[in-house]
């Protein structure tokens, strides 16, 4: 049987089928299918009159089908293009039989060329076709070579999901708007807040950095450095503002402030008062790529054990930071 790695396993991705058999007969039924799923262990089980596929298939479709999702997530993927073949839509068939890497798997398994030929529109209907012709052990070998095409197709999109976070940078505000970035570092028994803003054209129109010799809590931080920014720019006068931080308590809390009564809740509402003094204000989570000037000054703040405000003039230690987000 032809194995290939995996890199994650979700939920119901796996799962094991067997018959017990044959019990008393009960209403008609002397058979019981099991299925467990291996990560979940969960166990579903069925009384039915006969073991053969048909009765597989019957409640692979009623139960499984219906609540998982198939196989993991299979229903999630419509409608993309296929990542591993990259001409096609990566249809449910097409991501199982048609697609030439899927095809290649259940060749290479022994999959015969008569249950590979035949075009379907639906994936349920080739499976159907398929159990009905083999017998369970063969249709056990067929589950395995499914289980592997999916995860070689999860290993593709999991890939270039990571390629596209890694490649992700900072994006320009719109005409009108300035970004500041804001960060929180604890480090060494210190803080470091850092914050930086540019306009449309990714020039640097403020900034600063505040040291404390105290190592506060991250969420703390975080809030601190939010508070940092907002003041830059009041004294920036802007009018419509863009808030980037990669923490995503941060702007979760600042998002769902008026639901929020914990003390970070209360915190982050007061802060937010001087939303009023804006024309706008958006406050955004984004990744860590993005948000590397920011990130940069907290280490500076703790590296200088100082405070330092900036305006177009900014230290020199960002500078190719500034100039890599500036030309992206
Ligand atoms: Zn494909």
């Amino acid at each position: 049987m032809l194995q290939m790695g995996i890199l994650e396993v979700e939920v119901f991705d796996i799962w094991g089928i067997d018959f017990m058999e044959p019990f008393l007969s009960s209403f008609g039924n002397l058979y019981i299918l099991l299925v467990v799923g291996y990560v979940s262990k969960w166990v579903e089980a069925v009384a039915l009159p006969t073991n053969d596929t048909k009765s597989i298939v019957r409640f692979l479709r009623k139960k499984y089908f219906s609540r998982f999702g198939t196989l993991g997530a299979l229903i999630s993927i419509l409608n993309n293009i296929c990542l591993r073949c990259k001409n096609r839509e990566e249809t449910l068939i097409h991501a199982m039989k048609d697609c030439p890497k899927a095809r290649e798997i259940l060749v290479a398994g022994g999959l015969n060329d008569r249950l590979l030929d035949r075009n379907y529109i639906n994936c349920i209907d080739w499976l159907e076709d398929v159990f009905q012709d083999l017998d369970n052990k063969a249709a056990a070998d067929f589950l395995t070579l499914l289980w592997n095409n999916w995860n070689d197709r999860n290993n593709t999109v999991l890939k270039r999901k990571m390629e596209a976070v890694v490649k992700k940078r900072w994006t320009k505000p719109p005409v009108g708007c300035v970004k500041v970035n804001v960060d929180a570092t604890v480090l060494n028994g210190c803080t470091g807040v850092g914050a930086v803003a540019r306009d449309h054209d990714g020039f640097v129109i403020g900034g600063c950095y505040n040291f404390q010799k105290t190592a506060m809590d991250i969420s703390g931080a975080e809030v601190e450095a939010f508070k940092v920014g907002l003041k830059l720019e009041k004294n920036l006068n802007v009018g419509r503002l863009i808030v980037e931080s990669d923490s995503a308590i941060l702007v979760n809390a600042v998002n769902k402030r008026r639901l929020d009564i914990t003390i970070l809740g209360q915190c982050i509402r007061s802060e937010c008062d001087v939303f009023s003094s804006f024309e706008s204000v958006q406050v955004k989570w984004t990744n860590r790529n993005s948000n590397y000037a920011a990130d940069f000054l907290c280490k500076l703040a703790i590296r200088n054990e100082n405070d330092l405000y900036f305006d177009m003039e900014y230290p020199m230690d960002i500078h190719n930071i500034i100039i890599r987000d500036a030309i992206n």
